[in-house]
């Protein structure tokens, strides 16, 4: 699984209908009690085996992550809070150094997850210190 890299990564991106489709999936994933799983055999249709689970996983980081910053901006320009974005892995043994080196702090270089391909971290939004 790590031996595909951004390039070889991007070709899933390579034709719009694809993009649509994978947006429509993604979408499922988190509309439905999809697991990962299902939802990496819905991309093999598409993808292919090679990078349905890579996909999956960062995919799903990405579109969450994108999901949280967009409410984040709304509740900003609602309220004018901004919250604090903090950066949050699995904790386990398959988070890479740079993203576990991350872990629980805000994050203050707009660089939300996916940090690499198959990244799995997340973000949650803490109220911001008052005075
Ligand atoms: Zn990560």
């Amino acid at each position: 699984m790590s031996e595909i890299d951004e390039n070889q990564y991007s070709q899933i991106f390579e034709t719009v209908q694809n993009v649509q489709k994978i947006q429509e999936m993604v979408h499922k994933f988190f509309a439905s009690n999809m697991t990962i799983g299902e939802l990496e055999k819905e991309l093999e249709k598409i993808i292919g085996p090679e990078l349905a689970e890579l996909a999956a996983i960062t995919e799903v980081t990405r579109a969450a992550s994108k999901r949280e910053q967009e409410t984040a901006r709304l509740l900003k320009d609602k309220t004018g809070v901004e919250m604090v974005p903090i950066w949050n892995t699995n904790n386990d043994d398959l988070v890479c150094e740079v993203c576990k080196s991350k872990n629980g702090k805000p994050i203050v270089d707009n660089r939300f997850p996916p940090e690499h391909l198959g990244c799995r971290c997340w973000v949650n939004y803490e109220l911001p210190e008052i005075g």
